[in-house]
């Protein structure tokens, strides 16, 4: 599905881009096209309606139709929305604090979301930023996952706190941070527990984490593949949590994007990194332009 998108993009803007001049009908079915290219990407539909009314309104003024290259502008004017649509860059740097006190970020999201090794990648990536990181095992209900993260830990360097036998992980993640500044660690990053679906037994449980810690960040990371889904999720996770921003988990496969635009519209906060792959250093900074070159093909 993902796929198409980019095939279909480029297909209307060789069209429009090639014609020294164009009217009214050919911008409306170019923005149509578009229009059916992102709800085929799974694109939420009142980002889409937006996008396409802005569009529309912008691409009918006379700098369009009276232009010397009107394909060249119509596609300029596409592009930069998309761009703006994305997110600013300036936001999208992490919150941290300085190095001589502990900074937290709290990670978040369905079970294979990409969490656990999300939170390693940043780990790994801060401290190639000279920063000293610590991780912190507080996915008690997935049996694997304090394990999957020492060996993670392990692999990029960084150390693991975890409590052997502990069940409330607001304990862990409290005397975590306790140790963390005794250490002189300047970031804790926090792996909480992911559930197959929303419920409430699991937001309380992150309330409670959060309370314990008051995170400077809180990170929530979407895998790119669930489209509308992950928007869903990511609004009761704001709600009931609050995000300070999204991680785009497996950004390498297929996907064109299509989460990226309705996560950032209807969440409203920054993208601030993609994954896109399983091994430590596939963690990105997200880029709106390189992201909505993606999305036009
Ligand atoms: P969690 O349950 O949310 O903690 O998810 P995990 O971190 O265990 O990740 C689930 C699966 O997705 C694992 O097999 C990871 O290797 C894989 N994964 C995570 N991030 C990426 C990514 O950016 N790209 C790819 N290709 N795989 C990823």
């Amino acid at each position: 599905m993902f796929d198409s998108i980019s095939d279909k993009f480029s297909g209307i803007m060789r069209t429009l881009a090639g014609k020294s001049k164009i009217t009214e009908k050919n911008i409306q079915d170019a923005v149509e096209e578009i229009k059916v290219a992102l709800l085929d990407a799974d694109v939420n539909l009142r980002v889409v309606r937006r996008f396409i009314n802005g569009t529309m309104e912008e691409a009918l003024g006379e700098k369009v139709l009276k232009a010397v290259d009107p394909g060249q502008q119509f596609v300029k004017i596409v592009y930069d929305r998309m761009v703006a649509l994305l997110g600013d860059e300036e936001n999208q740097k992490l919150l941290l604090k300085g190095p001589d006190t502990t900074s937290v970020i709290l990670m978040m999201g369905l079970q294979g979301s990409g969490k656990t090794t999300t939170s390693a990648k940043l780990a790994a990536r801060l401290k190639r930023e000279g920063r000293r990181p610590m991780l912190v095992a507080a996915d008690l209900v997935r049996p694997a996952a304090i394990l999957q993260l020492q060996v993670l830990g392990e692999s990029v360097g960084v150390p693991v706190f975890s409590i052997q036998g502990e069940k409330d992980p607001s304990k862990v993640a409290k005397a975590a941070l306790a140790q963390a500044k005794k250490d002189q660690r300047d970031i804790l990053i926090v792996d909480t527990s992911g559930r197959m679906h929303l419920d409430q037994t699991l937001m309380d449980e992150i309330q409670r984490v959060r309370d314990a810690i008051k995170p400077d960040e809180t990170l929530f990371v979407a895998d790119s593949m669930t489209g509308q889904n992950a928007v869903a999720i990511a609004q009761e996770f704001e709600q009931k949590v609050g995000i300070s921003g999204v991680v785009l988990s497996k950004f390498d496969s297929d996907t064109r994007g299509g989460a990226a635009l309705s996560l950032r519209s209807v969440v409203g906060k920054p993208i601030k990194f993609i994954g896109v792959g399983e091994k430590m250093d596939d963690l990105e900074p997200f880029y709106p332009e390189r992201i909505a070159s993606r999305i036009l093909g």
